[in-house]
């Protein structure tokens, strides 16, 4: 999902980071996201007003849900050499960077570009985020088209443009040879039209295309098989059979398509969405050399070299000992170690410490959960201490819905709490296993196998896929 760019970070990185005690990092919250720059507290004001914007968008002109368990935390940083103390990398040239964790999702954002490129990146990113938690698996073609449709956005007046064409695509489309239908439809996230930089330029154009088509070609008369391709997501079907079902004789659609790609003409959408002022005044405070450190070691954990997070960590944590983020970075560099008891350990002190973070609570639990002799009341504890301090955190909910169940045996409890999460989140694969787990405890067979299929079905990447067959054979095993 993070493609290249993650890629070629992770390939370069090398020399330890270093904590520069001149150096001045300021954190602001809005009320949807949290900035971290070493510029000013005006400059991390936009860049959080810019997020919250195009959140409003989403939610306003998109009827997408933007809430999300897991907080993104954007670093914006004044200029590409800060790359080199930030995550220890030497491309300057680097336009951003995303990183996805249980924890913690970090999106880098340049403001040294202008506006326009500074959050295309980032908005993208972004926009995976979203439609991972409401599709979950969602064709490769449309998942990129959406993201690149929407970090195109022009969000700047109250009339907001989608659907802007970039003159990279364009460019594409005109000068390359296109794939065929049946091949965009069919790439993966393993796919050399995916993953190959030269081959990418053309399905990324491609895909934006083919989103642009369903969402506002002709008017928008092609937008009901996009809802019947999400309606057939939605009822478990195959990414590859829910695109044949939504839009009917393949080939047809392939020639109003290329004859939509010939007309060059792609409509951009206006809708009203006034300015409001969701980042004025947000707080903004400077971060303790401690925090600073926890955020390296953080960043150094999820995108850059794992050993020197471990480091950055520990430094961290003998800072101040009583700081919750900087025992959640000794968690996360523990964790992409690979060590899930000290992952468990360094939490359980985040815990100790009253750590505010809901998922330091949820982080605990879940790993608690391991042990066949597990306490649930303890762990049920913790995640009512995550749903305290976070209501609406799909992942507690779910969890305790299976810990409820097993502490006195009320499957309808458990489920109840587990449909929950599932509405807050239909695209997590998570919530479908708990659900299933629930109902081999019940011995129901019949909904064992159905959560099992739905969780298949929403699970994205391989990853996510081995973690459903892990379950399956843990509670249906087959002979
Ligand atoms: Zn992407």
């Amino acid at each position: 999902m993070c493609g290249l760019v993650c890629a070629a970070v992770a390939a370069v990185l090398t020399v330890a980071v270093t904590v520069d005690a001149a150096e001045t990092w300021t954190e602001v919250r809005s009320p949807n996201f949290r900035v971290i720059t070493n510029g000013n507290a005006r400059q991390g004001r936009e860049v959080a007003a810019s997020f919250e914007r195009l959140t409003a968008v989403l939610q306003q002109v998109a009827k997408i849900s933007t809430r999300t368990d897991v907080p993104l935390t954007i670093i914006a940083i004044q200029h590409g050499k800060q790359l080199r103390t930030l995550i220890d990398s030497d491309r300057e040239d680097l336009g951003g960077l995303f990183a996805a964790g249980p924890d913690a999702n970090l999106v880098l954002v340049r403001l040294d570009f202008d506006r326009d490129l500074r959050y295309q990146i980032a908005w993208h990113e972004y926009m995976h985020v979203l439609v991972h938690q409401t599709i979950g698996a969602a064709p490769v073609w449309l998942n990129e088209g959406l993201a690149e449709m929407y970090s195109q956005a022009r969000l700047d007046t109250d009339d907001v443009l989608l659907g802007m064409p970039a003159d990279y695509h364009l460019a594409a489309l005109q000068e390359r040879s296109l794939l065929s239908l049946e091949r965009l439809l069919a790439v993966d996230h393993g796919s050399p039209e995916y993953t190959e930089d030269n081959r990418a330029t053309t399905f990324y154009a491609q895909s934006w295309a083919l989103t642009h088509f369903l969402v506002l070609g002709d008017n928008g008369a092609h937008r009901p098989r996009l809802m019947a391709l999400l309606e057939a997501l939605d009822a478990g079907a195959t990414p590859a059979d829910a695109t044949r079902r939504a839009l009917g004789d393949v080939a047809a659609f392939d020639r109003q398509f290329r004859a939509y790609i010939g007309r060059f003409q792609f409509p951009a959408l206006k809708a009203r969405v006034p300015l409001s002022d969701a980042a004025k005044g947000a707080p903004a405070r400077p971060l303790s050399p401690a925090e600073v450190l926890a955020l390296k070691a953080t960043v150094a954990a999820m995108v850059g070299d794992g050993a020197t997070g471990t480091t950055l960590a520990a430094e961290a944590v003998a800072a101040d000992r009583t700081l919750g983020e900087a025992w959640m970075a000794q968690a996360r560099a523990a964790r992409r170690a690979g060590d899930l008891d000290a992952t468990e350990r360094a939490l359980a002190q985040a815990v100790s410490v009253g750590s505010s973070d809901p998922l330091a609570h949820f982080g605990w639990a879940e790993l608690r959960m391991r042990a066949p002799d597990a306490p649930l009341a303890e762990v049920s504890a913790a995640l009512e201490r995550a749903l305290a301090l976070k209501p609406d955190l799909a992942r507690a909910l779910s969890l305790l819905g299976v810990v409820r169940a097993a502490q006195d045996g009320n499957t309808t409890r458990g489920v109840s709490l587990i449909t929950q999460a599932i509405t807050l989140e239909p695209g997590n694969a998570r919530h479908y296993l708990m659900l299933a787990q629930l109902a081999a405890n019940a011995r129901d067979a019949a909904s064992t196998d159905a959560a099992l299929a739905r969780a298949d079905r929403v699970a994205q990447g391989p990853d996510e896929k081995r973690q459903v067959a892990a379950v399956r054979q843990q509670l249906r095993p087959t002979p």
